[in-house]
């Protein structure tokens, strides 16, 4: 049986992506293996969203050809499509594809082994319209599932270069997104996470067919309990959207909305689609229909022409919409984009203690948030056997590791057999960052019981 080996970099669609990927070779046979081991074919999934992406895409191709210098080594991903010429140069490289086109992969491969030629499969993305279907239905987590509804950005923001690689957006058919939910549901998953390049950009290319559309109709799938949408940007956050969620009761009361900046002037320079009050007007309409729900964001210090007055007035509107956790990134310079070649470059050693001062502001809003639910039973969705057992807790004890709706890791005492089932808790102590609980009552139903 042929092997073949898998390496991700970069994010969470990429991870899916893989999956979908390695779905491929297990329908012609492949067995998959580590990708520490000698494998017949390796597979690089890369990433480029900053320029550090691309060094360990190469690392990662190059020790690649080193394992096994007769296996086919195929890259694909956001780096092989911005730089097909860069990944072709590297010797032993045997397939470049980019971020479409992929179920043809195979036959790809295929034909550099029969040729020991290599294939330059890389096409103008810009030129892709339609989104490309592939599925998967097995994660390696039991209970919750990642389900790509979109591809591709149409915004453009001065420092991403994701729209050049992922191209224009794009949204998966609603009846493909339903049927990998119906089977998601089928395999015991309780809860879907909605991924994408730009999630909330779900049907703005479909003909009427809209995220607000597509949430009623996975709310309505018999199994599924939760819905998680991975990211959505606040100029998404539009009225049916508010409606549907307020109509849903499987949505998760978690909302990931990308601020970038906490001042206007450095918005525009981003090229984002929206001011601080819009920003700030969109997360109170959410708070009124989800009072509680944890809204979490990532934030760019030290973007060019950010001066220090800008910074504050970023880190008091933080503040101000008390986050529930930030994503703190420094600006990292992304060759091929507008913000790269802008003036007023932040020093390094300056953007370093922004990066400080906001992960401060992070710890005290994290916990904050964590301390107004001690002393109240949330369900929790146990995900694995908890690996740092409180101290006290007793010998043999076993404890369980999972989040809550609004994305509380909660661990508490209780039977393996509950992973996967949704469970009532008491929240009774706040240890680092993970809530310690009580079970309470078993709210679904354990399988085969
Ligand atoms: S919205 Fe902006 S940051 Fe997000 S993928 Fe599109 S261009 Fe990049």
């Amino acid at each position: 049986m042929p092997t073949v080996a898998f390496y991700t970099l970069g994010c969470k669609v990429n991870a899916y992506e893989t999956e979908a990927i390695w779905r491929l070779f297990e329908q012609r046979g492949y067995t998959r293996v580590d990708f520490e081991d000698e494998a017949d074919v390796y597979v690089i999934n890369t990433c480029t969203v900053t320029n550090t992406g691309d060094q360990k895409s190469r690392k990662i191709i190059r020790r690649a050809v080193r394992k096994n210098p007769d296996a086919v080594v195929a890259v694909t991903g956001c780096y092989a499509q911005t730089s097909p010429a860069e990944v072709l140069a590297i010797p032993g490289v045997d397939v470049v594809i980019g971020t479409t086109g992929r179920n043809r992969l195979l036959e790809y491969i295929e034909e550099a082994r029969r040729t020991r030629r290599p294939v330059n499969a890389v096409t103008n993305i810009m030129k892709v319209r339609e989104y490309e279907n592939l599925t998967v239905t097995k994660f390696a987590e039991r209970t919750r599932a990642f389900l790509k509804i979109q591809e591709g950005c149409n915004n453009f923001c001065t420092f991403c270069i994701i729209p050049w690689a992922k191209g224009l957006a794009r949204s998966r058919r609603p009846e493909d997104v339903l049927a990998e939910a119906r089977a998601l549901a089928e395999a015991g998953y309780r809860e879907i996470v909605l991924t994408g390049t730009h999630t909330g950009g779900y049907g703005e290319d479909l003909d009427g067919y809209r995220l607000s559309d597509l949430l009623r109709d996975l709310s309505r799938i018999d199994g599924i309990e939760r819905i998680r949408i991975s990211s959505i940007e606040a100029s998404q956050l539009t009225d049916d959207v508010f409606e549907a969620m307020a109509a849903s009761e499987k949505l998760c009361r978690h909302f990931h909305v990308p601020l970038q900046a906490g001042d206007d002037a450095v918005l525009r320079r981003m090229r984002r689609k929206y001011t601080t009050g819009e920003y700030a007007a969109r997360i109170e309409r959410l708070r009124e229909i989800f009072p509680e729900a944890a809204i979490t964001t990532d934030v760019i210090v030290g973007f060019p022409g950010e001066t220090e007055a800008m910074f504050e007035a970023g880190v008091r509107f933080v503040e101000q919409i008390g986050f529930s956790e930030l994503h703190v990134f420094p600006y990292s310079k992304r060759s091929g984009t507008p913000a790269a070649r802008m003036p007023d470059q932040v020093p390094e050693p300056e953007k370093k203690r922004r990066v400080q001062t906001m992960l401060a502001l992070n710890e005290r809003l994290k916990a904050a948030y964590r301390r107004k639910f001690l002393g109240r039973v949330l369900s929790v969705l146990p995900e694995a056997r908890e690996a740092k057992p409180p101290a006290d807790a007793d010998a043999g004890e076993v404890w369980l590791a999972g989040l809550t709706d609004n994305y509380l890791r909660v661990s508490f005492p209780g039977d393996p057999s509950l992973i996967g089932e949704l469970v009532r808790v008491r929240l009774d102590a706040l240890d680092g960052e993970v809530l310690r609980g009580t079970p309470v009552r078993l709210l679904s139903p354990v399988a085969g019981a």
